[in-house]
């Protein structure tokens, strides 16, 4: 039997997340996804001799932004590098990189894994430009290229080897992701490839300082692959070491029709890549003024949000993290309890009622027309008794998520105020018990739970109007008596 007790695992983590820019990192090609192929590629895209490539502020701008979110240091000082390679999609013959000087050094992500919070180190994020793509399964015999991704911005986050499992590495990009997302900066769609991990793995023995031979496994195309390509080397390599055999240094492929990985090539020796500064482009200089000017233009970030509704709002952590999940809906919240302190029945409605109409809508809190006065006026009048909530949720809802009225107005308009008037209610409760003289009955028997029965025969006589609350008590007072 294998011990894998024994063995450690250390991970580094490698992500190119695309930049949502307009344009391209040295152009002003388009890089909207699903363009027809090879339509978003000027000359300088395709490296003709004699153009001249122009840094766009927007991506350096984004990457000073993630960079702080990070608690990065910024660098001031940043110059572009070619890195010469040959690529068949990589028009220019070197991909133009930051080399000796990435923007941002240093840093961490915050993850919690099993309720324990832990800073996973960054080493770096640095500005590079996309490579095009290479299509093998259109022709058996020949190959496609599409080069509209070619110059697309990327920022790559790289993590020291502070990563120790698949679960960590989960979080990891998760969180990374959510603040991507969160800063407008990357719509971090792994399916379409706007965000892509490289998973570099090693095992040692525990306790060892030393750290064992890596492999890297690419083609991560979602975040569980991420986490399944490393369970499964984790478990190869410790079997490869435990039957006396060693570790090559290899770059990896996932195959996700059967949750393994494969070798694409030994790493013998490092690449030479001969870097040198690009000799188009200017070095640039990011003044103290610019970085304080992007930090104190970012929002609040996830993490100090959810802790604002856990501390100060007395939220649970579940519903912190529901709201804190992508900024629109942080927002809306936020938007909505300046004018109601029913802050838990906010979330409730967010969650529940509004969330399963959007949907039905195909919108979105980023899109939602329903005021944040006119949601806060709903739940006023909901938590004074006025309508109840399945009347609101299911009759007033739908309508003041299409035009804005106010809500008392609208159930007024409707006849659906909760009828809580003594008088009234007793008509509805006496005529449901005469129309039940079995049911009565066998409730006097002692069938208490059929009380639930005569409620919901009263709301339906009332059309929902009835406080059911009232209604209830009186029932049983009537019952008990009769
Ligand atoms: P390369 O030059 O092969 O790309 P780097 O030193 O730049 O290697 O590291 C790439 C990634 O691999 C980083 O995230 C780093 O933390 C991680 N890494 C480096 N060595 C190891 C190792 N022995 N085990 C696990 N991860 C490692
Ligand atoms: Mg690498």
């Amino acid at each position: 039997m294998v011990v894998y007790d024994k063995y450690e695992a250390v991970i580094g983590l490698e992500v190119h997340a695309q930049l949502q820019t307009n344009s391209k990192l040295f152009c002003g090609d388009s890089i909207a996804f699903g363009a027809l192929p090879n339509t978003q590629v000027s000359a300088i895209t395709l490296g003709h001799p004699g153009t001249l490539p122009k840094t766009n502020k927007k991506a350096v701008e984004y990457a000073i932004k993630l960079g702080l979110a990070c608690h990065c240091d910024i660098e001031k000082d940043n110059y572009f590098a070619r890195k010469n390679y040959f690529y068949p999609d990589l028009p220019k013959g070197y991909q133009i990189s930051q080399h000796t000087t990435p923007i941002c050094k240093g840093g961490f992500v915050t993850i919690k894994t099993n309720g324990i919070q832990r800073n996973i180190q960054l080493n770096r994020i640095h500005i590079e430009e996309d490579a095009g793509k290479s299509i093998h399964d259109i022709y058996d015999d020949l190959s496609c290229i599409d080069l509209n991704r070619a110059g697309t911005a990327l920022v790559e986050i790289v993590t020291e080897p502070d990563l120790y499992n698949s679960e960590e590495a989960y979080q990891y990009i998760t969180e990374l992701r959510r603040l991507l997302r969160w800063l407008h900066i990357c719509d971090g769609n792994m399916e379409e490839g706007s965000l892509r991990c490289d998973a570099n793995i090693s095992v040692r023995i525990k306790g060892e300082k030393k750290l064992g031979t890596k492999v890297e496994v690419k083609n991560l195309n979602s975040i569980r692959n991420v986490k399944k390509a490393i369970d499964f080397e984790i478990k190869r390599m410790i079997e490869v070491l435990e039957a006396n055999g060693t570790i090559t240094q290899q770059t990896r492929s996932f195959d996700a029709s059967n949750d393994t990985t494969f070798a694409i090539r030994d790493k013998e020796e490092a690449n030479d890549y001969r870097y040198f500064p690009d000799p188009d482009l200017a070095p640039f200089h990011l003044s103290n003024e610019y970085i304080h000017q992007i930090k104190n233009a970012l929002p609040a970030l996830p993490q100090e949000r959810m802790q604002q509704y856990q501390l100060q709002l007395g939220l649970s952590e579940y519903d912190a993290a529901q709201l804190c999940d992508e900024i629109a809906t942080a927002e809306y919240f936020e938007s909505v309890i300046a004018y109601s302190k029913h802050y838990k029945a906010i979330a409730n409605w967010m969650f529940g009622p509004i969330k399963q109409q959007l949907n039905e809508l195909n919108s979105s809190f980023e899109k939602i027309s329903l005021l944040p006065k006119t949601l806060a006026d709903l739940i006023e009048i909901v938590e004074e008794g006025k309508v109840n909530f399945s009347i609101a949720s299911s009759r007033l809802l739908p309508i003041l998520l299409k035009e804005n009225i106010h809500p008392l107005t609208l159930a007024e308009k409707l006849n659906l105020i909760q009828v809580s008037n003594n008088s009234e209610l007793e008509k509805w409760v006496d005529e449901v018990i005469a129309k039940m003289p079995d049911k009565v009955l066998e409730y006097k028997k002692g069938k208490k739970g059929l009380i639930g029965l005569f409620v919901g025969e009263v709301k339906k006589l009332s059309k929902g109007k009835a406080d059911p609350q009232k209604v209830t008590v009186m029932l049983e007072e009537k019952l008990n008596k009769v």
